[in-house]
């Protein structure tokens, strides 16, 4: 079931992006907008990222300006990075990819959050210092919603797109999830808001010994965290595919569960 409604975010975000230029060229604005900022049925959604950045530019708190981010915020809240795994079309290629062409020996470097976390208080001061709004060039998400939508509109591509071939290449050749794990400022920044009661992977202490040891939650762990053995927050997205495939080997036995 999880997979399931996964899947139908995916999709149905990709729809969306790409259901805008479509509708608003015919002049029906129910939905305007990409993953920057958008407007569905009326009602305002931006990204929490882009608020921070107008916050450091600006020196001031726009009210209205924040209402808009509450909807993601409450979603990053209570159900961690879902955001990621269940919308990004960023995460959606890779994924689509991955699993039309898999790829047999991985090389299974770990992520560094802390390396992250130094890069993103770089942005940060540099946004300040330079005032220059450099999320959204970083911004990859939004990027891409903003690419799909013209090159739905023009067929023709940008140079965005030589650059995102170059971030697949490397999501192949040497990390899994290269851009998600060192380098995407929302990923480091939903990452965050993770508090004790938003919805987590975790294991059942008294079920622990039924661990095969199997490392299957591993492999199918799109960032190699392992939740048998070590901290998977803030990295880990809520995809659940280790619970599901936990779940698959020891029905009812299995370690690894889900719980806010
Ligand atoms: S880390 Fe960034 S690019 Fe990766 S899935 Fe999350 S928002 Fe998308
Ligand atoms: S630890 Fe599990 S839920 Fe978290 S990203 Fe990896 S597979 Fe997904």
């Amino acid at each position: 079931m999880i997979k399931i409604i996964r899947r139908l975010s995916q999709i149905l975000a990709i729809f969306f992006i790409l259901a805008v230029p479509y509708l608003n060229d015919r002049q029906i604005n129910i939905i305007m907008g990409n993953l920057y900022a958008s407007s569905i049925f009326g009602i305002e959604i931006s990204d929490p990222l882009i608020f921070l950045q107008n916050v450091i530019l600006n020196l001031s708190f726009d009210f209205k300006f924040f209402l808009s981010i509450i909807i993601p915020l409450v979603l990053a809240i209570t159900f961690g990075r879902v955001f990621c795994s269940f919308l990004c079309p960023v995460n959606t290629v890779f994924e689509f990819l991955n699993k039309i062409y898999p790829r047999k020996k991985l090389i299974q470097i770990k992520g560094d959050y802390k390396a992250s976390l130094i890069l993103f208080s770089i942005l940060i001061i540099l946004i300040f210092i330079t005032e220059h709004p450099l999320f959204n060039y970083l911004s990859l998400p939004g990027l891409l919603s903003v690419e799909l939508q013209k090159l739905f509109i023009s067929k023709s591509p940008s140079l965005f797109w030589g650059l995102f071939v170059f971030l697949i290449l490397i999501d192949y050749i040497i990390r899994r999830r290269f851009w998600c794990n060192y380098l995407c400022p929302q990923g480091i920044f939903i990452g965050f808001l993770k508090i004790k009661k938003t919805l987590q992977v975790v294991k059942e202490v008294d079920k622990v010994i039924k661990c095969l040891g199997c490392k299957r939650c591993v492999t199918s762990c799109p960032f190699y965290l392992n939740p048998m053995e070590e901290k998977i927050y803030p990295q880990c997205t809520n995809c659940f595919e280790c619970v599901l495939v936990c779940r698959k080997n020891h029905k009812d036995q299995a370690p690894l569960k889900i719980k806010f």
